[in-house]
């Protein structure tokens, strides 16, 4: 970093018109954008110096006003069926030139919020986690999982999240700041260049969902731009089916992204009805069941989608009943839906248990027979707390007591 440039834009959050615009303000042609995206994203190319059809003028300069940053391993697990999951440092990346300063801190009703009735739990593995690491800095978590056909990264888009799904532990460690898109972006580009990608080769992550820390349809401005860059054919060049937006249900955002930009949704349904929705899903009270299956049923129409996938976690007596199947096949039947049952993950605290398997293979052949497409989540990662659900990654927040506390009593949970 030099003394006239202190903030460096980083250009892995820029899609190609902001790129574009970027060089035009440099006073270079647009089409610089193009061979420095080949570069980042085609070569995973990451200095300036290596982008040898810029003149040497231009790649001093970038250096000086630009960067290629991810966010910082500050720790890497290997799952036993070979899920890989890292614990991504973002101290450093939450900048964001183009879209404004992220790190800011959350209101106080969000910091508040935080569960002072969690009582000290048992798990010892989230403890050592915890002990083992330095205890500042912001970090997220992405979990790799792959499989004989496909690679997938499940990113992050917040530092914490904000919507209290009470069955979810990132919910648990309460909101800190929304990810840069170049967080977002660069989650994708580290995560295959860590899993040993060169150019040339298939890229070992073929499909990204956005199913780790965080809402992401609360951080849309971010948001949106990460997945252009991942859809471009000068970014990841993903088809618009191997990126999957899973949200809690913001219908506003939903509409909104009907309009912008063309993803597989995945929506946190969770329950039949909203008596119940309202107490696993509490942004259900904001947005209730039928509003949120109207904008999915417009967002499929707007996308030409094939269908929207229903994540049901499955909770033992309190959502896996068959009255509970029996509502959600009148949601759901005759509609381009699937449902994806998923066997719930503890994590220390929680008073809810997994369903039982007699219970979700029961719930899913009910479906099945009434014309709803269901099939269960095969758990994975769950020995290294990577399963849906187990991320929490490091949420500090300096400024309220109380969530400093809850983060002590994480820290010696034992
Ligand atoms: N905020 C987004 C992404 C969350 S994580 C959303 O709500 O969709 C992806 C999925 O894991 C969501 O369906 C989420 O509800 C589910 N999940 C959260 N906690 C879980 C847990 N403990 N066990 C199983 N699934 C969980």
């Amino acid at each position: 970093m030099t003394a006239t440039s202190p903030v460096r834009v980083n250009l892995l959050g820029l899609p190609r018109a902001e790129l574009e615009a970027f060089f035009t303000g440099l006073g270079e042609k647009p089409f610089r954008a193009r061979q420095v995206m080949k570069w980042i994203y085609k070569q995973g190319v990451g200095d300036f110096e290596q982008m040898t059809d810029l003149a040497k003028p231009l790649r001093e300069r970038l250096a000086q006003c630009a960067e290629i940053a991810t966010p910082e391993i500050a720790l890497t697990q290997v799952s036993g069926d070979g899920t890989r999951k890292w614990l991504l440092n973002v101290e450093r990346t939450g900048v964001d030139l183009a879209r404004g300063q992220e790190g800011r801190a959350p209101s106080a009703t969000v910091a508040d919020r935080t569960s002072a009735s969690e009582p000290p739990g048992t798990d010892s593995r989230r403890s050592r986690k915890a002990l083992d690491l330095p205890a500042s800095g912001q970090a997220i978590e992405m979990v790799y999982i792959p499989e004989p056909d496909r690679g997938t990264l499940c990113i992050s888009s917040q530092v914490g999240c904000a919507l209290d799904c009470t069955f979810c532990s990132t919910a648990q460690q309460g909101f800190n700041r929304n990810l840069t898109a170049a967080e977002i972006v660069g989650q994708v580009w580290l995560a295959n260049r860590e899993l040993g990608w060169s150019a040339g080769e298939n890229r070992p992550v073929t499909n990204v969902v956005f199913m780790g820390m965080g809402e992401p349809l609360a951080n849309y401005r971010n948001v949106l731009p990460s997945m252009q860059i991942m859809l471009d054919d000068l970014g990841f060049d993903l088809s618009r089916r191997r990126v999957t937006l899973s949200t809690s249900g913001l219908v506003p955002q939903i509409l909104r992204m009907s309009e912008d930009c063309n993803v597989a949704l995945a929506v946190s349904l969770h329950a039949p009805n909203d008596a119940l929705r309202n107490q696993l899903v509490p942004i259900n009270r904001k947005h209730p069941i039928r509003e949120l299956l109207e904008a999915c049923w417009l967002y499929l129409e707007r996308q030409n989608g094939r269908s929207i996938t229903f994540e049901y976690v499955m909770l033992d007596g309190v959502n896996d009943s068959e009255t509970h199947a029996r509502e959600l096949v009148e949601l759901l039947r005759g509609r381009e839906a699937k449902v994806n049952l998923i066997p719930f993950n503890p994590f220390p605290g929680t008073h809810y248990r997994r369903s039982r398997p007699e219970a979700i293979s029961r719930f899913r052949d009910l479906l099945n027979a009434n014309g709803v497409i269901a099939t269960t989540r095969r758990t994975r990662g769950d020995d290294i707390d990577a399963a849906c659900g187990q991320l929490v990654g490091r949420v500090h927040d300096r400024t309220t007591v109380r969530l400093g506390k809850k983060l002590i009593s994480v820290a010696v949970e034992a």
